[in-house]
């Protein structure tokens, strides 16, 4: 067991690990983080930041040789880093789970083999291949190092083809389309003695493959409830994770539940837990690869999530202010030195007595921000 006053590694150092290293501190622990970046999201409230490329296999061993256990916070860490760091302290998830959720068709692959339904898919890695699995309604994914939308592209008719593999030209995946109700997610957590906990699932909406607001409890079903966090339950179990992951979910029109993707770390869709639950997603992940016992994971109100992107940037420094204004709002900024387009600069989250009024007071608050 680790316990508070030891030192935590963290790969990666983006804005999962600031909400980690947060949680982390708060209990006592010390935190170092290690990516190629400078005053990063996560080094700014870490014990350490370590700048050093990912493959620096060296710099790698010797920052997990001075901590207890290591997580991540960006799964597209290499499979040679999280083996290094695994030859001087425990890593966790181990570095199998890794290796099966940064690669599409390796996820996909898994999931169908172990029975999970999934969107029909076929591999593609040249554009005949392309062409002869297009049946309809399409999505090109790119096999390796995607997220939030980037380096997807959509082919409606057989014109597209050629444009969409001219920009892929790489191993991909064809997803056929999904008409679907909603989409929706549950983290979860499990220790190594298999302990499980479950969130109640979030309602998410994306624009242009970006998470934009979710809400929680997502107001579905009782069965989709229950089948949803069964094969959350059993994905973890069959991946032996330790720490948390996520599992993004369609429900189609007609009822049925898809599994799109798996996140092996807190997700997006659960940074409400930090302000609406008893234990947030990030101190569950600390619990889980530290070996201490799991929190309650239970909800004290329902709530909404608002992404903060680049774009409200666009016509100078948001009105923090307005947005502070709405008492239930409250405010997360990850410390990024630069605004882009579609970068995830911080989020709002509002709890109300339903889930719909936390969304409408949510995107209240980030309308006044402009
Ligand atoms: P992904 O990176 O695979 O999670 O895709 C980002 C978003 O694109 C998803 O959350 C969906 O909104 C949309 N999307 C991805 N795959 C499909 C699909 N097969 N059918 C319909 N929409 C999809």
């Amino acid at each position: 067991m680790v316990l508070p006053g030891a030192t935590i590694g963290v790969l990666g150092s983006g804005q999962l690990g600031r909400m980690f290293a947060i949680s982390a501190r708060r209990m006592g622990y010390r935190v170092h983080t290690f990516s190629p970046d400078e005053d990063t999201p996560t080094g700014q409230v870490a014990d350490l930041e370590i700048n050093a490329a990912y493959d620096d296999l060296d710099a790698v061993r010797k920052f997990a040789s001075g901590v207890s256990v290591v997580t991540f916070e960006f799964e597209n860490v290499p499979g040679a880093t999280a083996e290094a760091a695994a030859a001087c302290a425990p890593v966790r998830p181990a570095g199998d789970v890794l290796h099966v959720t940064q690669h599409r068709l390796r996820e996909k692959t898994f999931l169908a083999k172990h029975g999970f339904p999934v969107t029909e898919f076929h591999a593609v890695r040249s554009e005949a291949a392309l062409r002869q699995a297009w049946h309809g309604p399409s999505i090109l994914k790119s096999a390796g190092f995607g997220y939030d939308g980037k380096g997807q592209f959509t082919i409606r008719n057989v014109d597209e083809i050629g444009d969409a593999w001219k920009h892929m030209r790489q191993e991909a995946v064809l997803e056929s389309m999904v008409d679907f109700e909603c989409e929706f997610s549950v983290v979860a957590a499990r220790t190594e003695d298999g302990n499980f906990i479950h969130y109640e699932p979030s309602r998410n909406n994306h624009v242009r493959g970006i998470l934009d607001i979710c809400s929680s409890p997502a107001a579905l079903p009782p069965n989709v409830v229950r089948d949803a966090v069964a094969m959350t339950r059993s994905l973890l179990e069959s991946l032996c994770v330790v720490g948390v992951l996520c599992v993004e979910f369609f429900l189609t029109r007609t009822g049925k539940i898809l599994v799109n993707e798996l996140a092996p770390r807190p997700h997006n869709s659960g940074h409400l837990t930090i302000d609406a639950c008893i234990t947030s997603q990030f101190e569950q992940q600390l619990r889980a690869v530290c070996g201490l016992p799991l929190g309650s994971p239970r909800m004290f109100r329902p709530a909404a999530m608002a992404n903060l992107l680049g774009d409200l940037w666009d016509g100078g420094e948001p009105d923090w202010r307005a947005a502070c204004s709405l008492p239930a709002a409250k405010l997360h900024l990850y410390g990024k030195l630069a605004a882009r387009p579609g970068r995830k600069m911080g989020h709002l989250t509002a709890t109300a007595d339903t889930p719909g009024e936390a969304e409408t007071l949510v995107r209240r608050a980030r309308a006044s921000l402009l």
